[in-house]
C-alpha cells in the first residue's frame, strides 16, 4: 500500500446511474483537478465544464481541503453526468496528468494511517458497504461509530494503567516500594477478564450475518415450489411443469424482503417413495437428486414446508421441523366447499393459522398473488427480527485478539499470585497489546494490508 503520491478511483457504483464520482486524494489533487477544468476550484462547491478528449461536459466539483477531508488529504470530487464512458476517461485524464489509479480500499487505508478512523471503524466502511440486510447495516453502523474503541478503551486504560504500577514498583525494587500488591494487580486483571469474557458473549458474530440466510422450499413433487419461488424472486429461476419430478437440482434466487435478502432454494421434490432397489440410470439420478435434497435442508438456516391444497395425502416427513407452513394453490376451484367463499380468499389467505403439525401457516396462490404479501412479511419477521436489535458484533480478527488477551489476562492473573513482577509486567503487556490489535493501534502490516483489500476501489 503506497501513500504520498495522488490517488484517483471511481467510487459510484458501476452500471447505469444519474451520476457517477471520480474522486482524487492527496498532495497534486488539486493541481490535477484544475488541468481538467481549465481553472482552479476555490470554494467546496463549483459548477464547471469538463474537458477530456475533446468531450465538454458540465459537472458538480468538490473540494475537501486538508486535513478537513476523509482522508485528512486534499481531496476532489469529479460528480459528473452518469456515463460510465466519462467516468472512465475522466479517470484516465487524471491519471494522465498524475494521479495514480488507487487500490482497494486505498482512500480508508489512508483515512487510517491520518488517524481518521481506527481499524475497527475501517472494517465498519467495509462491512457497510456489502451489508446485505438491516442487521449487517447496524452492526456496521456501530463499527463505524466507534462502539468497539469505545468498549475496550476503557479496559486497555486499566490494563495500561495496572502495567505502569507493576513497572513503577520494579524499578523501585532495591529501595523496596511497591506501587500496587499482588492481591489489588489480581483483582484489576479479574475485573478485566470478566468485562471482557461478557462482550464475548453478549455480542453476536459478524460472519454468520453477511451469509444470505439460506431458506429452502421443501415439499412434495408438484407440491408449487418452483412458482413460489419464481413468484418471490420475481425471475423466471425455476421450470415449472405439472409433471411431478420436473426440478432436479437445487435451484436458488435472491429473495430482498423489507430488512434484508434471503437466499431462496427450491430443491428436488422430496418423495418418500423412491425405490432404492431400482438399479436404472434415472433411479440413481433421482436418488442422487434426493440425497442432495435432504444434504441442503438439513444446513439451511430456515424450512419452509410447501403443501398443495388439494392434497390430502400424508405430509413428508422430514429430519427436522419446518419453521413454516406454506399451503399453496388457493385459487384451485377444488378448494370451493373446503375454503371460504372466493370474495373471503384474500383476507382469508392473509391470516396467518396454525397447520396440523402446530408450525404458523400461511395459504397463498401464487398464480393469483393472493397471500404472497403475508408470506414476505412472515418471512422477514422469522429471518430478521432476532438480528435486528443487535448492538455491537465482533468479526473473527476481533475474537481473535480479544481471546489473545483474555488468555495473556488469565497468565498475568496466575503470576500476580505466583511469580514476580517481571513476569505480571511481561503478560499485562501482551494482553494490552492484543487488545491495541483490534483497534490497529499495534497491528502487523500484513494484517492491515489484508483488511484493506477486501475493500472495493474507490473506497
Ligand atoms: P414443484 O414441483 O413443487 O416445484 O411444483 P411447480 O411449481 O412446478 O408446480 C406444479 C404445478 O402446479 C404447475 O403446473 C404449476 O403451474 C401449478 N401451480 C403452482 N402453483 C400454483 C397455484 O398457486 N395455483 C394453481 N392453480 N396452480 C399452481
Amino acid at each position: 500500500m503506497q501513500s504520498g503520491d495522488t490517488i484517483v478511483a471511481i467510487s459510484s457504483a458501476t452500471g447505469a446511474a444519474a451520476r457517477m464520482i471520480v474522486r482524487m486524494s492527496g498532495a497534486e489533487a488539486i493541481t490535477i483537478a484544475a488541468k481538467l477544468l481549465g481553472r482552479q476550484p476555490e470554494s467546496s462547491v463549483t459548477r464547471a465544464s469538463v474537458t477530456v478528449r475533446e468531450c465538454s461536459f458540465p459537472a458538480w466539483i468538490y473540494l475537501f481541503r486538508a486535513p478537513h477531508s476523509v482522508t485528512s488529504e486534499d481531496v476532489v470530487e469529479f460528480h459528473i453526468p452518469g456515463n460510465p464512458l466519462l467516468a472512465r476517461w475522466t479517470l484516465e485524464a487524471m491519471i494522465s496528468h498524475g494521479a495514480r489509479q488507487a487500490d482497494a480500499g486505498e482512500f480508508t487505508a489512508r483515512a487510517y494511517f491520518n488517524g481518521k478512523l481506527d481499524l475497527s471503524q475501517a472494517e465498519g466502511v467495509s462491512a457497510a458497504v456489502s451489508a446485505h440486510s438491516e442487521a449487517e447495516l447496524n452492526a456496521a453502523r456501530q463499527l463505524l461509530a466507534g462502539e468497539l474503541s469505545r468498549r475496550l478503551a476503557p479496559l486497555m486504560e486499566e490494563i495500561a494503567h495496572t502495567l505502569a504500577l507493576v513497572e513503577a514498583g520494579i524499578d523501585f525494587t532495591e529501595e523496596d516500594i511497591s506501587f500496587i500488591s499482588p492481591a489489588e494487580a489480581l483483582e484489576r486483571v479479574v475485573a478485566v477478564i470478566r468485562a471482557l469474557e461478557q462482550l464475548v458473549s453478549d455480542s453476536p458474530r459478524f460472519e454468520p450475518l453477511t451469509h444470505l440466510p439460506q431458506v429452502v422450499l421443501v415439499g412434495k413433487p408438484n407440491a408449487g415450489k418452483s412458482t413460489l419461488l419464481n413468484a418471490l424472486s420475481g425471475q423466471k429461476r425455476a421450470v415449472v411443469s405439472p409433471v411431478a419430478g420436473t426440478t432436479r437440482d437445487v435451484l436458488g434466487a435472491t429473495v430482498t424482503l423489507a430488512r434484508g435478502s434471503i437466499q431462496l432454494l427450491d430443491v428436488a421434490g422430496l418423495d418418500d417413495s423412491s425405490d432404492a432397489s431400482d438399479e436404472s440410470v434415472q433411479s440413481q439420478i433421482d436418488r442422487d437428486m434426493q440425497l442432495r435434497a435432504r444434504s441442503t435442508l438439513e444446513e439451511a438456516d430456515y424450512l419452509l414446508l410447501v403443501k398443495d391444497v388439494t392434497d390430502t395425502s400424508e405430509t413428508i416427513r422430514l429430519s427436522r421441523d419446518a419453521d413454516l407452513l406454506v399451503i399453496t394453490k388457493l385459487d384451485l376451484p377444488s378448494c370451493a366447499g373446503v375454503l371460504p367463499a372466493a370474495s373471503e380468499k384474500q383476507s382469508w389467505a392473509a391470516r396467518p393459522r396454525c397447520g396440523d403439525a402446530g408450525i404458523r401457516t400461511i395459504s397463498l396462490s401464487a398464480l393469483t398473488g393472493a397471500g404472497l404479501h403475508e408470506l414476505r412479511a412472515a418471512l422477514d419477521k422469522m429471518v430478521f427480527s432476532r438480528e435486528a436489535n443487535q448492538t455491537l458484533s465482533l468479526n473473527a480478527r476481533h475474537l481473535q485478539y480479544i481471546n489473545a488477551c483474555i488468555h495473556s489476562l488469565k497468565r498475568a492473573a496466575h503470576s500476580a499470585s505466583k511469580h514476580g513482577s517481571e513476569i505480571l509486567a511481561l503478560e499485562l503487556r501482551e494482553a494490552l497489546d492484543s487488545l491495541g490489535s483490534v483497534l490497529g493501534e499495534v497491528s502487523p502490516d500484513d494484517v492491515i494490508g489484508r483488511i484493506f483489500a477486501t475493500f472495493c476501489i474507490g473506497k
